[in-house]
């Protein structure tokens, strides 16, 4: 087994030491206010000249992290979602950021309603491991367009990625503005008891839970960025090819340790051979090899590796069958930690991989009968963070999206949807609550102000005391019907 990567771990800071960093912040915020649109505009720009800037550096980092993960992967699924999204906040901040005047009705003539966009103040960010550098960095950008300061923790897991994240901020921003903590479930623990005004998390719904609880004790507000299982589905009429090969570049992107990785697959079972067999072609199309490719990402650590050869085990004592999606039967370099991809057939409901969520290059392959079945098969379940559907049938993409419940859709592919700026990602149910990218990040670090000014002259004395006939007749005109 090769050793994970040597890092010196920085000193877990203590919960006293957490709480003088948020005072430190707060303190700043209350004296400077909220940053002009200029502020942030500029403050965006520093932080982008510095991702790209470093791109290399951070690609060899997560390399070093995960034991092997394609520069190309990192460039794909790191730099370029914080170029994009740097990019779409720094053309729409200013329209984000506008105050907006909403009609009044007539009772309430001639004052004025409308709506600011204030920022929260000092704000938490907790990341996980898997693309320890965007889930990172998108989050913060959202949070700095909406003027806030932050406070990040890193994931432990991706030490060389969190001291990577940890220099570029602090080349960027003063400690005041942004800082990086660095620990683990302790010092995650301590941080979401911190009397924060927002924490946004991204990670397991297990520790989910936590986080949740420990911000419940100060209320503090929070949107859960979380995981669990995400079906594909193929209808009876999609095209197989197409599917096979989106499902699989979407399983084993980052070798499946991707919170929205198509979990297992629903094929018409008349279909399941020949999905097989077209799977396996699509699997070799893109890595004719695993062992010493370049281009397949390591299973991150050593615990993992045990997790996902826990699961083959399982499936094969439980009856079900394991299809290597390797040409050449590879088996799995344990001292690398590369795991070939492999379906899973006759998948059983009591197998961990049909229970917990996969986050590897395993895919179970479920059978059905009747689309109405598998969508029941879905809804049996915890609502998933992303549904991948395949179809050329309007009818069938009406019923199958009308009735599934999911954070995000891709039809025809996978993936797509987190990389649309606009659109809102984030779970439903056990996959998450609340969303970011684009101008939903921005509201979610935003407070809108609703302000009603009053005019000078105005009508509002009349419905005061002492009530009388003229009371009477305003009101009853206030409230129409009749
Ligand atoms: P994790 O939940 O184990 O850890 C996430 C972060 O929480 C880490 O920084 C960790 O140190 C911290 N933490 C651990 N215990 C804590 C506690 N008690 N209190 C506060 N913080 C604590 O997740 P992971 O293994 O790093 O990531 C994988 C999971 O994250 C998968 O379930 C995946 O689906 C999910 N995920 C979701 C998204 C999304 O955007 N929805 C993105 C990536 C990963």
């Amino acid at each position: 087994m090769i050793a994970q990567a040597m890092v010196p771990m920085p000193s877990e800071p203590t919960a006293a030491e957490l709480a003088e960093l948020l005072e430190r912040q707060r303190a700043a915020y209350q004296r400077l206010g909220p940053p002009s649109f200029a502020q942030r505009r500029a403050t965006l720009a520093r932080l982008r000249a510095a991702v790209l800037e470093r791109q290399d550096a951070l690609a060899a980092a997560i390399a070093a992290d995960f034991g092997r993960r394609p520069r190309q992967e990192s460039l794909l699924a790191e730099i370029y979602p914080l170029a994009s999204s740097l990019r779409y906040t720094l053309r729409h901040l200013k329209s984000w950021m506008r105050e907006r005047r909403v009609p009044v009705s007539m009772e309430l003539w001639p004052g004025r309603a409308y709506v600011r966009a204030q920022p929260l103040g000092v704000v938490g960010i907790i990341s996980p491991w898997n693309y320890p550098v965007q889930l990172a960095l998108l989050p913060l950008i959202a949070a700095l367009a909406a003027g806030n300061r932050v406070l990040l923790k890193p994931s432990e897991v991706t030490p060389l990625s969190s001291a990577a994240l940890a220099e570029l901020l602090g080349a960027v921003f003063p400690p005041e503005e942004v800082a990086v903590v660095q620990g683990g479930p302790a010092v995650g623990q301590a941080f979401a008891q911190l009397p924060l005004d927002h924490l946004f998390f991204s990670g397991s719904a297990a520790v989910g839970r936590h986080v949740m609880r420990s911000a419940a004790h100060r209320l503090t507000p929070v949107t859960l960025e979380l995981g669990g299982k995400s079906p594909a589905l193929i209808a009876p009429d999609a095209r197989l090819d197409a599917a096979a090969a989106s499902i699989l570049y979407g399983k084993l992107l980052n070798a499946g340790q991707t919170c929205i990785a198509p979990d297992y697959v629903l094929v018409p079972a008349p279909l399941e051979a020949d999905f097989v067999r077209r799977a396996r072609d699509a699997a070799a199309r893109m890595f004719p090899r695993f062992a010493g490719n370049p281009d397949y990402t390591a299973i991150v650590n050593e615990r993992h590796w045990r997790r996902l050869n826990g699961y083959l085990e399982d499936c094969r004592a439980k009856g079900g069958e394991v299809v290597p999606l390797s040409a050449g039967q590879e088996t799995p370099d344990a001292a690398g930690r590369i795991l070939p991809p492999a379906l899973i057939l006759r998948p059983t409901p009591d197998m961990a991989v049909m229970q917990e969520e996969i986050f590897g290059p395993l895919l179970p392959v479920v059978p059905y009968g009747t689309l109405e079945e598998a969508v029941a098969f879905i809804n049996a379940r915890p609502r998933p963070l992303a549904l991948y559907l395949f179809t050329e049938s309007a009818a069938h993409r009406d019923t199958v999206l009308g009735r599934v419940v999911a954070g995000g859709v891709t039809v025809n592919d996978t993936l797509l949807h987190f990389s649309a700026e606009g659109l809102p990602f984030g779970g439903v149910g056990a996959s998450g609550m609340g969303a970011y990218h684009g101008q939903y990040g921005f509201e979610t670090f935003t407070k809108r102000q609703p302000i009603f000014r009053q005019a000078r002259f105005n009508l509002t004395g009349l419905v005061r005391p002492p009530y009388g006939r003229k009371f009477d007749a305003l009101v009853r005109w206030m409230i129409g019907g009749k």
